[in-house]
């Protein structure tokens, strides 16, 4: 009987749990002939998530979970995930319903027709305001724009992974994820398939402004150096073009002399071009701060607690840190 590991990432999802633990297991209780781990990675969190999870599981010995020394952020919090999930595929859910778990058929049906990705698509969304709707659309035709893979909009990381997706995803360890566009830059046989987000139900995003920013940012350092371009080409275009001034200035002065002058056009020209080096170094210190978080080196995570009955029947290599 294949086994197939669901991990939800948890940070703070005390009043979700128990409605997500009822629906999920509506749903693949229905399923037959497959055997299900519910993995859950409490993400640091400061409620009472844990305690809640530790529950269900002595009832439900279905249930894993894997407890993080403190809050790593859900990309690193799934990478544990997929370092833990023992199943020969995995879907990654969210824990606050905005997943629906009723979908879980479509996928499975799919990987058996062979599909190695089969990526669930937000039809609707609910309850986003304009602002993040507009800017999110901005983000995903630039950041395509600059980028060779296809990063998808509107997929999030509500998916079915095969055990072969699975083992790449565990190679990538870097500190700064981007596990959306982790996914594409795989590869691997890919299945759309839809579904309406609801408004989350209880608590509220965990995404404030400043890390979706973060996260934007992360996206475009980590999958293309177009920045570190455009500032090169762009200084290239602006030195021909004070090249071509300097000849003009120069001639200018040689016929007709000098008559001191000019200091608006002098400020506009200074404050320009500094903005323009200002931006640069920063394009520059972007991913010189990538490089320097990744020399490091540094293990993605530490684990508290790791409770699974499946580990114990089945031979598991190796665990990681
Ligand atoms: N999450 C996590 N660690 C964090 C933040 C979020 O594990 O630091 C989990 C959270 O519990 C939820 C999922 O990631 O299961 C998605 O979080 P959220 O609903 O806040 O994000 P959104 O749906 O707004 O993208
Ligand atoms: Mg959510």
């Amino acid at each position: 009987m294949k086994l197939i590991t669901i991990i939800i990432p948890c940070f703070n999802e005390e009043n979700s749990i128990a409605e997500l633990y009822t629906r999920l297991n509506q749903e693949i209780s229905i399923i037959n002939n497959y055997s299900f781990e519910i993995l859950f990675i409490n993400d640091g969190s400061s409620d009472d998530t844990l305690l809640k999870i530790k529950k269900l599981r002595n009832n439900d010995q279905r249930i894993s979970f894997v407890n993080l020394s403190r809050n790593y952020g859900k990309e690193i919090a799934m990478a544990a995930g997929f370092d833990y999930a023992i199943g020969d595929a995995a879907i990654i859910m969210d824990a606050d319903l905005q997943h629906p778990p009723e979908i879980i058929k479509e996928m499975i049906y799919y990987w058996e027709e062979g599909y190695e990705d089969i990526y669930a698509k937000r039809l609707k969304r609910e309850g986003e305001s304009m602002f993040k709707r507009y800017t999110s659309k901005a983000y995903y035709r630039v950041l395509q724009k600059m980028t060779k893979i296809p990063i998808l909009e509107d997929v999030g990381d509500f998916r079915l992974l095969d055990r072969r997706c699975i083992e790449a995803l565990k190679q990538f360890r870097e500190s700064q994820r981007n596990t959306k566009g982790i996914y594409s830059w795989i590869g691997f046989r890919k299945k759309e398939i839809f579904f309406d987000a609801p408004i989350r139900k209880t608590g509220k995003s965990k995404w404030s402004l400043v890390s979706l920013i973060d996260l934007a940012i992360d996206g475009v350092t980590s999958f293309t150096i177009l920045p570190l371009r455009i500032s090169s080409i762009l200084g290239f275009f602006i030195s021909v073009l004070a090249f071509i001034y300097l000849l003009f200035i120069v001639t200018k002065t040689i016929i007709f002399g000098e008559i001191v002058s000019g200091y608006p056009s002098l400020m506009v020209v200074i404050l320009f071009l500094g903005g323009i080096q200002l931006i640069s170094l920063g394009v520059i210190g972007e991913y010189l701060g990538r490089v320097f978080n990744e020399t490091k080196n540094r293990p993605l995570y530490f684990v508290e607690d790791y409770k699974s009955k499946k580990v114990e029947n089945r031979i598991y290599e190796e665990i990681p840190s």
